[in-house]
């Protein structure tokens, strides 16, 4: 660490400098190392502010003065931060760091017009940023002006609500570093948005939103930007759309940004050649390989010169950033309901009474029903929405059009009765709210100031491992995309339900051999897109109501209740044709060599019927002592006999809260009317979640969690800290969920170490 430069170049920079150079420093060294034109940029380094502490010996007289302050004395603590500051502001910089910084400065160029920006660091967190002010000085100019808003920017380190936060964090001042970014200011002339692939359905295509000025006129939605779609499988440019751009937003003077109207010869003008298209798509291409999933990139042009400002994974629109449509203040919104599934979408509504009528269902409608079916999820790939009268975020539309990626809403009461076949809608699949016309979204990303750099997220290593949910075949390339550590549930009565036959239709018609093929090929599917991580296909779990539709199902039972009714693996259970169907295909999955295929049961109540079924497959040949045996846990009656499950010999468990929930609280999942009861968080879950974890913990089971509470960043935090192994969640939740693991995994060690320390 003591032979750091005092400078270090972004091509010089890896991940591993993260300690030197900051996070910003560290994502901005990642992304020009890999190609893309990242704004020239040097790094004043941690080490180049320590040397600066030592030799002017201000170490000893900040660190003193900062030692016994009582941050919650309000005056003591400004005057304590006042001292520090000026300590820092008034001090000579050393003749070697202001040498290094000047000549740095005039490599890149003659009077070059940078942004400074700080990046805090501290030893045992390199990405420290909470841990100092993050100061920024744009539009500086000659060696005189950098030199003093380095200066500033380390002062920054000693601002009162800095040394307030260390101190309640418990973060040793000494530890606390600082490094400052110095980059070229872009100023762009025309600039936008690029989704590396399409944000809704992952199709490898290319979307790029530009206008004129800076990226700030497209992100906020001040303006129309031109669109242009670029297919990556034929490597052309398919859809052009421009615009008329009325205004643009630019630097105004030394001061921040202005609008301005755009002259009117460039008004109805193509911002972007096809050649400049396809460049940034390629751009596009080399981040979402790098990082192992599609990006959310901000670009600049300046004088010919793409750069790429900003690159993130695609996330949905944020409920908290205020993004989306609901904040449009001229957008009436004439329906309201659970957003299942995020997304935006305007278009025609086709309402669906009698599933036979799916033909009629176009594709860019917005398909409005009492609730979605199997036999409907063809007219389900087709649409550009979907919206239900009832059910809630665990329903099937809710599901499916999740994998789907469709943007859906669920359990609006009345949509088939308040909207009108042919009416044009926009459904906000996150906020859950239906607004009349069609109204263009805007895009997720957050402003940024004129050439900001912000912090590209590299994958995330989490101990817990996130893995992904599937319930349709065609969603495993998705899933795959997000980089999940495997599957934590694989739900086969979609496929089957798919079929249109039950499968005692394929038994009774003796066409057994294309059941266990479909059912096979189907699994397959999942497998190939997850080589070597672990896959857990649970066996069939459909109510009977939803068997009465299919070919076979005529003698379905009527059940008063079908959920507490004949379904998960009390109905294999008894029904051991139907099992052994499943296993056959399960056999030649494992034989074909898919040795991280694991089976998991569900709505288990008892260990004997995990016995059972255990040695049921003994019975047809499975080695079940050496492949991956688990259960679903559900019922509470399974949560309070875990230990008698793991001496059962499960080798996994997984909380299926969706069912838990209703269970434990007696709500039924898919009643809009107690929906509002529905309470993952009720105390009694919790409770039983807790305990069984701490269960499976003592012997060393993995324990999991897969229903859709698994999806929520809050009750991952939760459950991580209550020692889960993994948690397995929706295809669009998996970034938000990894990195609620990783910040909850990184406290927990932080107070360890804290803690141990203390000691
Ligand atoms: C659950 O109950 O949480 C679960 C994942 O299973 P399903 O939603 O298919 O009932
Ligand atoms: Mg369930």
């Amino acid at each position: 660490m003591k032979d750091v430069p005092n400078i270090l170049w972004l091509e010089e920079i890896r991940k591993e400098d993260i300690i030197s150079v900051g996070g910003k420093g560290a994502s901005l060294g990642e992304m020009a190392s890999i190609g893309l034109p990242v704004p020239r940029a040097f790094v004043v380094t941690a080490q180049a502010f320590r040397r600066f502490l030592v030799e002017t010996g201000l170490e000893k007289k900040i660190f003193s003065s900062l030692e016994n302050l009582d941050v919650e004395d309000n005056v003591a603590l400004e005057k304590a931060a006042d001292n520090a500051k000026n300590l820092v502001l008034k001090a000579k910089m050393p003749a070697a760091i202001r040498d290094d910084i000047k000549k740095s400065y005039k490599k890149m160029g003659d009077e070059l017009i940078v942004a400074v920006r700080s990046s805090a660091t501290a030893e045992d967190l390199p990405d420290a940023s909470f841990a100092g002010q993050q100061e920024t000085f744009l539009n500086i100019k000659g060696e005189a002006a950098l030199v003093s808003s380095v200066q500033k920017c380390w002062a920054s380190l000693y601002g009162a609500r800095a040394i307030y936060y260390r101190a309640k964090q418990g973060f040793d001042d000494h530890t606390v570093n600082i490094a400052v970014v110095v980059q070229q200011l872009v100023h762009s002339e025309k600039a936008g948005v690029m989704f590396t692939s399409h944000p809704i359905t992952g199709e490898p295509e290319t979307i790029i939103e530009g206008s004129w000025g800076l990226g700030e006129a497209v992100v906020s939605g001040t303006v129309s930007p031109d669109k242009y779609v670029f297919d990556q499988r034929k490597e052309t440019v398919t859809d052009t759309y421009i615009a008329n751009k009325k205004v643009e937003i630019i630097a105004d003077g030394d001061h921040g940004t202005k609008i301005a109207e755009v002259s009117k010869d460039r008004q109805d003008a193509q911002v972007l050649s096809d050649a400049e298209v396809a460049k940034l798509a390629m751009y596009g291409k080399i981040a979402e390989n790098h990082y192992g999933v599609p990006q959310d990139v901000e670009w600049g042009v300046v004088a010919g010169t793409i750069y790429i400002l900003q690159s993130r994974p695609i996330t949905t629109i944020g409920k908290k950033e205020g993004k989306g449509m609901s904040q449009k203040s001229d957008a009436k919104v004439i329906l309201k309901g659970q957003g299942a599934a995020p997304g935006i979408a305007s278009g025609k509504v086709i309402i669906i009474r009698d599933v036979k009528d799916t033909g009629a269902v176009k594709e860019g409608d917005i398909l409005v029903t009492r609730m979605t079916n199997p036999d409907m999820v063809p007219a389900m790939r087709k649409v550009a929405a979907i919206i239900t009268d009832e059910g809630g975020m665990t329903c099937h539309a809710a599901i499916v059009s999740r994998e789907l990626g469709t943007p859906a809403i669920v359990g609006t009461r009345n949509a088939t009765n308040q909207l009108k076949n042919g009416q044009v809608i926009t459904v906000d699949g996150e906020m859950g709210f239906v607004y009349e016309g069609e109204i263009a979204p805007k895009p997720s990303a957050q402003a940024p100031a004129a050439g900001q750099v912000v912090a590209v997220s590299a994958p995330i290593i989490t101990a817990t491992s996130v893995k992904v949910n599937v319930s349709i075949p065609e969603a495993a390339a998705r899933a795959a995309a997000t980089g999940a550590d495997g599957v934590g549930l694989l739900r086969i009565e979609h496929l089957i339900l798919g079929l249109n036959k039950t499968p005692s239709w394929y038994i009774v018609n003796n066409r057994e051999e294309e059941f266990i093929k479909e059912l096979h090929d189907g699994i397959k599917i999942v497998l190939d897109a997850f080589p070597g991580k672990p896959v857990w296909v649970r066996t069939l779990d459909a109510p009977t109501d939803e068997f009465r539709n299919m070919a076979g199902g005529e003698n379905e039972p009527h059940e008063h209740n079908p959920m507490l009714g004949w379904r998960g693996i009390r109905r294999d259970l008894q029904s051991p044709d139907q099992f052994r169907l499943q296993i056959e295909a399960f056999k030649r999955l494992w034989k074909d060599g898919y040795e991280n295929l694991g089976i998991m049961f569900p709505m288990v109540s008892h260990p004997e019927e995990f016995i059972v079924g255990k040695e049921m497959m003994r019975a047809s040949g499975v080695d079940v002592e050496n492949v991956a045996l688990g259960i679903m846990i559900e019922i509470p009656a399974s949560a309070l006999m875990i230990e008698d499950f793991i001496r059962a010999g499960i080798k996994f468990a997984s909380f299926g809260t969706n069912d838990l929930i209703q269970y434990t609280l007696a709500i039924d999942r898919n009643n809009e009317n107690v929906a509002d009861m529905y309470n993952p968080k009720h105390p009694a879950v919790l409770t039983l979640i807790h305990n069984a974890i701490q269960v499976c913990r003592a012997y060393n089971v993995e324990c999991s969690i897969c229903g859709q509470a698994g999806s929520d960043p809050k009750m991952a935090t939760w459950l991580v800290e209550h020692g889960i192994t993994s948690i397995s969640a929706n295809i669009d939740a998996i970034p938000k969920i990894r990195e609620a693991v990783a910040k909850t995994e990184k406290r927990i060690i932080l107070e360890a170490a804290r803690t141990k320390d203390a000691e």
